[in-house]
């Protein structure tokens, strides 16, 4: 079963308005294993809005219209959505008399526009509206369904939660939905994409999507069948052939981030950790320490920009600076190892680089950046260089490509 959403509303095309109704009907439908396979955004054009149910029909099984249904001449869902089916619509008492009676409770007249709102499509069943005065209307059209709910958020969600669920119960086909996750990094999206292609491609009832920020990856196998045991072994197989082929670049299967794994890596070894950062300015740092708990093996970290406070803070000898430059793997090993001497660690993490855009004086070319890893068994000094052009960029990929290096060393000891 498949369904479309309409955002009706002129207001709904400027630049401050988010459509955020289409996101938890979506949430709730996707519960009931119904795909929203469309969402449009119409203004307040009754020819459009006529076309775009036709259309939204034609394609879905159930079309669910947000906004326009309030009392003035902009209010168009009613009137779209009858001649879209080709029915009439008649005043319900009883809406009306609750539309007055809402007006004498707040010792007002209901003015006459308001009737409007009590117009209901003929056949069509009324969704009540516990926070405001337009109700919602749910309607049949052939072996189709044509819902209609009011703009604002809060009115929207109460009479979806309360008129609608009971009513998807119903017709949505049974159906169970399991998602299995893969984390993964140290690898580009193309070659992950390369490699996983052939397990998920014409698969069956399967979504496979692949996410990626910043180096870190995200693989989501959707399974979405009759029962619940075969959804949870369809998403299963799927990720456990792809974790098989990516080996070691996938770092978690419950959707932990990478600084969590490294804690508990951490937290089994009573191992302590400790940075030291120029590139990054703290960003490694804030990762870490996003985990809650992360004190137990979080020390600290040092941002030493300048060549003086890496001499000073971290004992980064002045002539290895001057003979190597602040980016240079001597150096990236000089202050992982006194960060971990300095703040009396099992393991220290160094970044430095150069984001750009520009490079300064005597220090290496943009983009390219020196991570240190000094632990009980020795440090390592990795370089990588990322495409010029974006500062954030390279920053979040130094920081994503160190958490990777020193989840991969203690990974390797536990
Ligand atoms: P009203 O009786 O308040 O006029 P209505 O059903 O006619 O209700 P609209 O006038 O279309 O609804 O929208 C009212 C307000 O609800 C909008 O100004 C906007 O703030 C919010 N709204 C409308 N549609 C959406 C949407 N799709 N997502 C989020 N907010 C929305």
């Amino acid at each position: 079963m498949n369904a479309e959403i309409i955002a009706v509303g002129s207001e709904m095309l400027t630049a401050g308005r988010l459509d955020t109704n289409s996101l938890f009907i979506t949430d709730h439908l996707n519960s009931f294993g119904i795909e929203v396979t469309a969402k449009h955004v119409i203004g307040d054009d009754r020819a459009r809005l006529v076309m775009a149910i036709q259309r939204a029909l034609g394609d879905a099984d159930l079309v669910i219209l947000s906004g326009g249904l309030g009392p003035t001449e902009d209010d168009l869902t009613r009137d779209a959505v009858a001649q879209a089916v080709g029915c009439s619509m008649s005043a319900d008492a009883g809406i009306l008399d609750a539309i007055e009676q809402r007006f004498r409770t707040m010792n007002r007249q209901m003015p006459e526009i308001n009737k409007r709102q009590a117009m209901v499509l003929d056949g069509a069943e009324i969704l009540s509206n516990d926070r405001g005065t337009a109700p919602g209307q749910w309607r049949a059209a052939g072996n189709k369904f044509v819902v209609m709910l009011p703009g604002p958020p809060s009115e929207l969600k109460s009479m979806f939660r309360r008129e609608c669920l009971p009513r998807l119960a119903k017709i949505a086909p049974p159906t169970a939905i399991h998602t299995e996750v893969l984390r993964v990094t140290g690898i580009s999206e193309s070659y992950l994409d390369q490699t996983i292609a052939p397990i998920y491609v014409g698969r069956e009832n399967l979504e496979t999507t692949v996410l990626a920020h910043d180096g870190d990856l995200q693989v989501r196998f959707r399974a979405q069948c009759a029962t619940a045991e075969a959804a949870s072994k369809l998403s299963r197989e799927m990720a456990d052939l792809a974790a098989a082929a990516l080996g070691d670049h996938v770092y978690s299967r419950d959707e932990s981030t990478l600084e969590t794994v490294i804690g508990r890596h951490l937290l089994a070894a009573k191992a302590t950790l400790a940075v030291a950062e120029s590139v990054t300015g703290g960003g490694l740092a804030a990762r870490i320490t996003n985990v809650p708990g992360s004190s137990a093996y979080f020390a600290g970290g040092y941002v030493t920009y300048s060549k003086r406070m890496k001499t000073e803070a971290l004992s980064v000898p002045a002539a290895l600076l001057a003979e190597y430059g602040a980016v240079s793997p001597e150096t990236a090993k000089a202050m992982a190892e006194g960060a971990r001497t300095a703040a009396h660690t099992d393991w220290a993490i160094s970044l430095t680089g150069n984001a750009g855009p520009s490079t300064d004086g005597d220090e290496a070319k943009v983009g390219t950046v020196y991570i240190g890893v000094a632990g009980p068994d020795g440090t390592e000094v990795t370089h990588r260089v990322w495409p010029v052009g974006d500062r954030d960029r390279v920053r979040s990929f130094a920081a994503q490509a160190a958490l990777d290096l020193l989840n991969r060393r203690l990974r390797a000891r536990a």
